[in-house]
């Protein structure tokens, strides 16, 4: 069966086309711009040079006419009709305490994405203008809602809560959600695959490090503690997010600068994290890495503060899952950057644990870079969280 992967941001459609039999990309696009002057559609079917079509979309339901149009289009298409769609997963980013998993959706799941949109007022309210999109194009088409915290509902109580009233968890469910749950549960199973165990029998450690970054702790298959909180600022420090802080900080510039909470929380957000911390050098990291190479201080203390942040939450991790067998590097950054993982790497000897600094080069492999003899495999597996939401949506509807 084929399914159509949706990731739907506020003016953007990711999609990919995946055969579920073989398990391949038939083909992939993004349409940006959605409701703005100048919307483009790039679509790029597999083996083949990338289409871009630009054409006026004045909402996200246009923009699936069009998506539907490439996917089907004589020359650049990659299957006939419609009716080879068998079904349409959506990611969805915020499931609250409701969603457990993925669900097929319908009404009450519709009305219970809608209800969730305050705790995520920027990601619930475009997720569902896809849903709806799809469902207006392609009707009778079976959709599922697959969640980015999902995963992450198996954490203790002693892990998501947080230190205030506890009114405030009562009346509003101020808690730790943690987000990446996609990636977090396929690394850590594809993992486990790999070594040919069990992940019910392993403690994982999945250091998802991309532009948005968290770890996450699953023990015998389940998560039990996750960087990232109520909302996606939490934790790590991330490209532009400041990670964890001194909450008390906020009000102390708000009152030096004259700044509105609402500003500092921008700030938190779009300024802060590597960008902010290089002093605006950069927020990718093969600008810091090279910077870092050529003598930057700046940029090699940034990269320093970033690997110590990481090493500090393996650390905390591991105590609490109380041993670790595997630690997984996953993510733009994670799959990728020798200057972040060669930072880190020193600090895993902790745990009598070696890594290959030559492998530690190779870019974007699964592999395992501990070297043999370590108390913990140390391992780099590429994330698919659209693999992973369409074997979900699979699932569902076969
Ligand atoms: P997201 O999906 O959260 O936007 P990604 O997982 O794509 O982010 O990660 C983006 C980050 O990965 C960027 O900071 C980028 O610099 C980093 N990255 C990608 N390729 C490399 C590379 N070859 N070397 C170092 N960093 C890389």
């Amino acid at each position: 069966m084929n399914i159509l992967v949706i990731n739907c941001g506020s003016s953007s459609l990711k999609y990919q086309l995946i055969d579920s039999d073989s398990e391949k990309v038939l083909a992939k696009g993004l349409a940006e711009r959605i409701g703005i002057e100048g919307s483009v559609l790039t679509h790029t079917p597999a083996g083949k040079d990338k289409v871009v079509k630009e054409a006026p979309m004045e909402d996200h339901s246009v923009a699936v006419k069009l998506v539907i149009e490439a996917l089907t289009d004589k020359e650049n298409g990659v299957i006939s009709s419609l009716s080879e769609i068998g079904a349409v997963g959506h990611r969805v980013v915020h499931g609250g305490e409701i969603f457990t998993k993925a669900v097929l959706i319908d009404d009450e799941v519709i009305k219970d994405i809608e209800e969730l949109s305050s705790l995520a007022p920027l990601h619930n309210p475009a997720n569902l203008i896809g849903i709806h999109a799809c469902e207006k194009n392609m009707p009778g088409v079976p959709q599922v809602a697959v969640f980015d915290t999902a995963f992450h509902q198996t954490m203790p109580q002693k892990a998501y809560m947080y230190g205030i009233p506890y009114e405030y968890y009562r009346k509003y469910k101020i808690r730790r959600y943690g987000f990446h749950g996609t990636s977090h549960d396929y690394v850590s199973k594809r993992a486990a695959e790999i070594l040919g165990k069990d992940r019910k029998d392993l403690k994982i450690i999945v250091c998802h490090l991309g532009n948005g970054a968290s770890i996450s702790a699953v023990k015998n298959g389940e998560c039990v503690d996750t960087s990232m909180g109520l909302t996606p600022l939490e934790g790590l420090m991330m490209g532009t997010r400041s990670g964890d802080l001194d909450p008390a900080i906020i009000d102390f510039i708000c009152e030096k600068e004259g700044k509105t909470v609402s500003e500092m929380n921008t700030i938190l957000n779009k300024k802060s994290g590597v960008l902010g911390l290089s002093d605006n050098l950069s927020s990718d990291f093969r600008d810091l890495c090279d910077a870092a190479d050529n003598g930057n201080e700046l940029a090699a203390m940034t990269l320093d503060t970033y690997a110590y942040h990481v090493a500090k939450y393996i650390g905390a991790y591991a105590m609490a899952m109380q041993g670790v067998d595997v630690i997984a590097f996953t993510a733009g950054i994670g799959e990728n950057s020798y200057g972040v993982r060669s930072r880190v790497a020193p600090y895993l000897k902790y745990f009598d644990t070696e890594v290959d600094d030559e492998k530690l080069k190779i870019r974007g492999e699964e592999m395992i870079v501990s070297n043999p003899g370590s108390k913990v495999t140390v391992m780099i597996v590429p994330t698919d969280e659209e693999l992973s939401i369409a074997r979900q949506t699979l699932e569902l509807v076969k």
